[in-house]
This record gives structure tokens, sequence and C-alpha cells, in this order.
């Protein structure tokens, strides 16, 4: 048997893998720390229906699925085995969406220990919340020594951060640990507009916070308006070339007074947009590529170039 024949050598599988320009990439935000039943009964609580809410996201056509999990009371936890349980039944159906596993807890309610567990099962991508703010009635604190713990830990696990970003102070932040090395390219960022606290939902904060990006190193935005935003946001996002989450984490309606039926159906309609745009669906197989997961990590660069700062 020729082997090569059968297995092609890794660069051609890549060549094949390889981020289609335009592509755009749906993340499918399932369940979050605070939806219940009682708000939607679509809201997945149970590591089962997370995993199957996952494999329909995937189906609808989301290349990553962005995962809280919860305890027997439908409290938000962050129970490694729970996060492993689920990845398990998913990878069991044979579905290959990437797992992107919270490190955020309840956003305010969870102790710092307790959101670094699932980081030690190495999921492909992780939650890397970049800065403290209010969040609602809740202070969701993210010290700057928090945040290089889990930044390290990440690093030594080869788990790709999401640089979740609520405001412009977080994008700071997150240049101060690209020049420190603590965070490494490429770079993921997801802009989480309209919770109360943060930057409003509003197309003139996600141009500038865009505009604070670094430039000349590989970096990517994808962003998630809360509520009401989640759509327009979405698909101003999607018009200017970034990448879009939905879900019902983020926003438990279909439209004003219809709640949505599912997560997937979130999913399908940014995917209807999406072709109608003339962006393809990006696979999980391309996002991978694009975002190095299960890579080395690049070296840390000695001077991150950014818009937002005078030469100095
Ligand atoms: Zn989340």
């Amino acid at each position: 048997m020729n082997a090569t024949s059968e297995h092609p050598p890794p660069d051609s599988q890549d060549k094949a893998d390889a981020f289609p320009r335009d592509a755009v990439i749906i993340s499918a935000a399932t369940t979050g720390s605070w939806p219940t039943k009682a708000q939607n009964p679509a809201v997945p609580i149970t590591e089962e229906e997370i995993a199957t809410a996952a494999i329909a996201c995937r189906n609808a056509g989301a290349a990553i699925a962005h995962v809280h999990v919860r305890d027997a009371e439908g409290i938000v936890t962050c129970d490694p085995r729970r996060y492993a349980r689920v990845r398990e039944l998913i990878a069991a159906a044979g579905c290959d969406v990437i797992v992107n596993m919270s490190t955020g807890g309840g956003a305010g309610s969870s102790a710092n220990e307790e959101r670094l567990a699932p980081v030690a099962l190495a999921p492909e991508i992780a939650s890397f919340d970049c800065g403290s703010l209010n969040f609602g009635e809740r202070v969701f604190v993210n010290s700057p020594a928090f945040l290089g713990e889990l930044a390290a830990r990440m690093l030594a696990a080869g788990v790709r951060p999401e640089i979740e970003c609520f405001e412009p102070g977080h994008v700071a932040n997150a240049l101060r640990f690209m020049e420190q090395g603590v965070l490494r390219p490429p770079f993921w960022f997801q802009f989480v507009l309209g919770v109360r606290g943060g930057a409003p939902a509003t197309v003139k904060q996600l141009q500038h916070l865009i505009d604070m990006l670094p430039t000349g190193v590989p970096c990517h935005w994808s962003v998630c308006g809360i509520g009401r935003a989640q759509l327009p946001l979405g698909l101003v996002a999607m018009a200017m070339g970034g990448h879009v989450r939905t879900g019902l984490e983020d926003n438990l309606y279909y439209r004003k007074g219809e709640l949505a039926t599912s997560n997937a159906q979130l999913v399908a309609r940014l995917a209807r947009f999406a072709a109608e745009l003339g962006r393809p669906l990006a696979t999980p197989q391309q996002v991978r590529q694009l975002l190095a997961l299960n890579r080395p990590p690049m070296p840390a660069r000695p001077s991150i170039p950014n818009r937002c700062q005078p030469d100095a």
C-alpha cells in the first residue's frame, strides 16, 4: 500500500483547509451563565442538551460552539467534568465543531480558581475576558494578576484565548499583554457590545475597537451584540468583513416579542445573510488553520504595532 496516497502530506492538507478569502466565522453561544428555561425553554442546560444544541448549530453553519455548563440546579459552574462531558458528546456524534470553553464563570459570581479549571482540559479555544467592568448589577473582576495567570495556563496548555473585550480599555489591556508576550499571535478578538456597564452596541463603538487592533500581525475579530443588538451588529460585522457570534447566551429572541425557538435558528438566519453577502461559511478545519489551533504558539513579538498609541 502506498502510504502517501492514503495520507497526503500535512502541507497539502493545510492547503485544502486554507481559510477562504471572504469567509465568515459564525460562533454559537448556546447557554451562557444566566439565561433560564423560564425565560426561553430552548436554552440548553444539561450537558446532553448543550452538546445537541452545539451540533445543531454546526449543521446550521457555525464553526465554533462557545460553551458554558450548569450544575444539577441549572446554576452556572466551571466544573471541568461537565465541560469534558459536553466535548465528549459532541465528538462521539462525529461533529467537528470547535469547542470554546468559557472561563468567565458567572461574570462576577465565580471564584478565580474555579474559572481557571477548564483550561486544564486544553480546549481548542477558551474565553479570556480582558478586563473588569460593571456587568448589569454585578461587578466582573478580571485583575491583571488573574489574567496573567489565565494567559500563562492557556499558553502552557496550547489553548487559543478568545480575547473578549467589553469596552476599549480591554483592548488596551490586550495590547499590553501582547507586548509582554503573554498573549501570542494569531490573535482572536470577540467584541462584546451592549452589556450594561460596557461599551454600547453601536457601530461607532465597534469601529473604534477595530481601529485599536494591532497591524502587521495576524489578528481577527468577531462581534457579539447583546439583546436586540445581536442581529444588527452581526450584520454590520459581516458587511465590514469581520466575524460574528450569535446564540441564546446573548439574546433570547428571534425578533421583538418572539422568542427564538433554538440556537440553530439564530445561526441559520446569519448563514442566510452571509450567503446574500457573498461570504462563505468558514468550516471548523479552516478556522483551525486560521487561528493555528492545536499548534505550538507563535513566538512573542518584541513590539506589537498598533494605531492607537503614539510611536515612542
Ligand atoms: Zn460566554
